[in-house]
């Protein structure tokens, strides 16, 4: 237990695509909160498992393979989106499997702390939307923080090693390459101020997109020699997936590694495999054209901030995916300096999240350490604009807020009615670069009603933007001589219409969450479960027939059952052995295969007593097996 805090506990937490981290001041240092394992970086990954209960961490990560329809990774790349993730046949939004990530980490800070309420400060990549900060803001409210601060992960990365070298006035460049996202900050320490100068980056690329580029050459070289694509099995692909990051790791240190799957599909029931041996120029070769991406954003951050080359004093790189060798290559190739080793790529985020906590709770205040951190992208309305030739179109793109301007930050612009008699004015919230705003990304809109009647031009109309610390944008718009004020601002009006779902997915997400043994040193929750305990047979996933009685048989259909009933029966019996013929050596494999072939010959011969005969036979195969 920790008592060096004042009101609230203020913890920091890095919630990434790959790993998460939660860290905490303890000694004027930020340390991460280790599990009762002792592990300190948990594995992004949720699992509903057959009992219900969520899991989260290195067991479902375990289950990615076995269980893809329940398990899901990665899930930062969905933040913001309305993308339903489905698991155990239950719909979740990605905010909600986010939550359970953070609910896991709050356990630590609860085993820590005691219960009680705790603030968080939160990191997402600095080239978040708007929208995925809200989400993240939400995803940790919903697992019961109270979410202090949203901070971007580079001037967390900074912050962690401003602590530490508080005397080194400087610029530094931080390269930020994860599991899902990539991003680049210029940050300038004076006196122990951290500026950030300019930020850059593309949240869609990151260590995922390498893996899937060697899963497509793993799937290339199958349908070569095969002529069967395994991205097409499910079980298949997270197979390639599991052995493509595996590859792609050890390649870091290896110059080749070899591949050697039995099964990664079945074609006509039987396995196929895949046998084959990576070098690093091959795996290179597939990553430089991403590779080139990320530098070429990092030569524009460095203009954006107005230097040059030269003028960068220390290169600090984070995020799992800077071990690659070609990206210390290429970042150390152009900048002409070496990355700072004394950064920990995994940790520093999360760290610096709890220096930002720390400042905020008052246990470093006496550090000096000041943060300001900078608008990712510009932020504006849509406006009527001239084209070339001078017609005027609606859709321009008119900024509020330019990118790169220092936050929190408030600025209002005037814009006048374009049409006699408008009485209403439609403000669309745009952010991006482009002067058209079909190029830029929508944030939203909403309505000013109440300005007077008028000539066309004659009414103004203030639009102010306040882009607060947390990166999150509100917006609202005055007509001026009426005083009528947009009430709502587009801030307000996401969260009042979003207030009823979220209470609802609180109380959802907690029923599920009390199912799992959480508390527990090991989690047992899946090794408990037993093919050969006949009362776990009704835990067993997807399992097609009723298995309660252990004494009786496998529960066939009686004669006069309709055939269609057994035929679906058998079709979803073929499917669950298949799923399971990937867990099986190949001395189980093989008579499961031929009892798989004699099922489909039985189903579409419509031959009823062969079809139970081979049933059984499936089934008890299937209750044999050893995985
Ligand atoms: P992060 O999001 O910072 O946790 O980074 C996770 C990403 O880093 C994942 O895509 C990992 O596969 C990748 N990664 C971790 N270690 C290595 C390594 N030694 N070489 C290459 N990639 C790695």
């Amino acid at each position: 237990m920790n008592q060096e805090y004042t009101s609230h506990p203020v913890v920091g937490i890095d919630l990434g695509t790959t790993n998460s981290a939660i860290a905490y001041i303890r000694g004027g240092k930020p340390e991460l909160i280790e599990a009762a394992n002792g592990e300190s970086l948990l594995p992004s990954v949720v699992l509903i498992d057959p009992k219900g209960a969520v899991i989260v961490g290195q067991n479902a990560k375990d289950a990615l393979v076995a269980m893809p329809d329940r398990s899901i990774a990665a899930i930062k790349r969905k933040m913001g989106s309305d993308e339903e993730i489905v698991l155990a046949d239950q719909a979740f939004s990605p905010e909600e499997i986010s939550a359970f990530i953070l609910k896991e980490l709050k356990q630590r800070a609860d085993e820590l702390y005691g219960e009680g309420e705790k603030e968080a400060v939160i990191t997402v990549p600095a080239y978040f939307t708007d929208e995925q900060r809200r989400a993240t803001k939400r995803a940790g409210e919903m697992a019961g923080f109270i979410v202090e601060r949203i901070i971007n992960e580079p001037t967390a990365a900074a912050l962690a090693f401003g602590l530490d070298h508080l005397q080194k006035d400087g610029h530094f460049l931080v390269y930020d390459l994860g599991g899902g996202t990539f991003d680049v900050s210029i940050v300038e320490m004076f006196s122990g101020v951290l500026e950030v100068k300019a930020s850059s980056g593309d949240h869609m690329l990151g260590g995922e997109d390498f893996d899937w580029l060697l899963v497509d050459w793993f799937a290339e070289k199958i349908l070569a020699e095969h002529d069967i694509d395994p991205r097409l099995d499910i079980r298949g692909k997270a197979l390639l997936k599991e052995e493509a990051e595996r590859v792609k790791i050890a390649l870091s240190s290896e110059e080749s590694v070899s591949v050697s799957l039995p099964l990664v599909t079945l074609q006509e029931n039987r396995p196929v495999g895949l046998a084959v041996e990576v070098t690093r120029s091959q795996f290179v070769a597939l990553i430089e054209g991403l590779i080139a991406q990320t530098m070429e954003r990092t030569s524009q951050v460095i203009k954006d901030a107005e230097l040059s080359v030269k003028d960068i004093d220390e290169v600090l790189l984070v995020g799992g995916s800077t071990r690659i060798p070609l990206v210390r290559d290429s970042i150390s190739a152009k900048l002409g300096l070496s990355p700072r080793s004394d950064v920990h790529p995994d940790e520093a985020v999360a760290l610096g999240a709890a220096v930002q906590a720390g400042l905020k709770s008052g246990l470093l205040s006496e550090s000096g350490l000041i943060a300001t951190d900078v608008a990712p992208f510009s932020m504006g309305i849509a406006v009527l604009a001239e084209k070339p030739g001078g017609r005027i179109k609606p859709g321009g793109f008119s900024p509020i807020i330019s990118k790169n301007t220092t936050i929190p930050v408030t600025r209002t612009e005037k814009f006048y009615t374009s049409a006699m008699g408008q009485t209403a004015v439609s403000i669309e919230v745009y952010q991006g670069e482009h002067e058209w705003v079909k190029h830029n990304h929508r944030l939203g809109e909403f309505l000013l009603e109440g300005i007077p009647e008028n000539w066309k031009g004659q009414e103004a109309i203030e639009v102010t933007f306040r882009y607060n610390l947390n990166g999150i944008l509100e917006v609202s718009a005055r007509s001026v001589s009426s005083g009528e004020e947009m009430s709502i601002t587009l801030q307000d009006a996401l969260i009042r219409n979003n207030r009823r779902e979220f209470e609802e997915s609180v109380q959802r997400l907690q029923k599920l969450w009390e199912n799992a043994p959480h508390n527990l040193e090991e989690d047992e929750s899946l090794e408990d479960i037993s093919v050969d305990d006949p009362e776990d047979w009704d835990l067993l996933p997807d399992f097609p027939a009723d298995l309660d009685d252990p004494d009786e048989d496998w529960d066939i259909p009686e004669d006069d059952e309709a055939p269609t009933v057994l035929h679906e029966d058998g079709q979803q019996l073929i499917e669950q052995a298949r799923k399971t013929l990937a867990d099986l050596d190949s001395e189980q494999q093989i008579p499961l295969v031929a009892a798989i072939q004699e099922l489909e010959q039985a189903l579409k011969e419509e031959n009823v007593d062969q079809l139970k005969d081979v049933m059984a036979r499936v089934t008890d195969l299937l209750i044999d097996a050893e995985y």
